[in-house]
């Protein structure tokens, strides 16, 4: 007898649902938190399109390396956060003003090395003309990140009652994180923690722990928000209106957290628009 009465929460597909989603990612240091309601097709999904370019290219794969979070396979974490060379799908990820070839790696001895592939960059830092590394969030960054967010957030509300999940108030952001962009962008916030997370336990050569974030989903108004703090950032999304009054950004704002403030572009500012 078929007892399989639950439906994908992304897709409503009837599954199957054989491969084991971690609601959080893995190598952000989560190996309790078990989302059971994806189907085989959307978690591989979430993992090769999303999960793969947040973790390797916006400040969550900074935050990865930061903690030196091994891999399943047991390597420490090193990320490139170079841009592609050129425009490539249809929404903007290069900036004239992004760093290129400029990467972080944690090592054996816990350091962390800047790796810089680049000798005239290097030479004008020895120089003194530069003293800081600009690193641009994208369009296709805010796409990808607000994505991860929608898309954890779901997760957590089935998780606690897979019934709430399903409701109708999610389905833009569901939609917004399984497929992408329709319309417009969905914007994102981003403040900063007045003390970075730094709750990493070892508690012995063969069990370690880490936990390098907190969330928080909670109602405001007649919208339901979800926070996602890792480091010494505050990530935060609007889940059920994808826009959002600006005026409600003091809701991030709240004791450990400071500068909390909308990301997003214009949609004539994203959109490769010919005229
Ligand atoms: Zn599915």
């Amino acid at each position: 007898m078929n007892t399989h009465v639950f439906k994908c929460i992304f897709c409503s597909s009837k599954g199957p649902f054989n491969t084991e989603e971690h609601v959080i990612p893995e190598s952000l240091g989560n190996d309790s938190l078990i989302c059971k309601c994806i189907c085989d097709t959307c978690q591989n999904y979430f993992g090769k399109e999303i999960e793969n370019y947040v973790l390797s290219k916006t400040p969550f794969a900074f935050w990865k390396v930061w903690y030196g979070i091994k891999s399943k396979k047991g390597k420490f974490p090193s990320i490139d956060l170079s841009q592609p060379k050129k425009e490539k799908g249809r929404i903007p990820q290069t900036s004239a003003y992004h760093d290129q070839n400029i990467g972080f790696s944690y090592h054996e001895d816990n350091t962390i090395s800047v790796d810089i592939n680049d000798g005239n960059l290097i030479n004008e830092i020895i120089e003194g003309r530069k003293s800081a590394f600009n690193f641009v969030i994208s369009p296709k960054s805010i796409e990808q990140i607000g994505r991860f967010l929608g898309k954890m957030a779901i997760e957590l509300i089935a998780l606690n009652k897979y019934e709430n999940a399903m409701t109708s108030k999610y389905d833009g952001i569901r939609i917004y994180a399984r497929r992408g962009i329709f319309k417009s962008l969905w914007p994102i916030m981003n403040g900063k923690l007045k003390n970075r997370i730094d709750l990493y336990e070892k508690i012995n050569e063969e069990f370690e722990e880490s936990v390098i974030y907190k969330y928080k989903i909670f109602e405001y108004g007649d919208c339901t928000y979800f926070i996602f703090d890792i480091g010494m950032e505050r990530w935060g999304i609007n889940l059920t209106n994808q826009f959002p009054d600006p005026a409600t950004i003091h809701i991030f704002d709240q004791d450990e957290c400071i500068n909390a403030n909308w990301i997003w572009y214009h949609d004539r500012e994203w959109r490769k628009e010919t005229i």
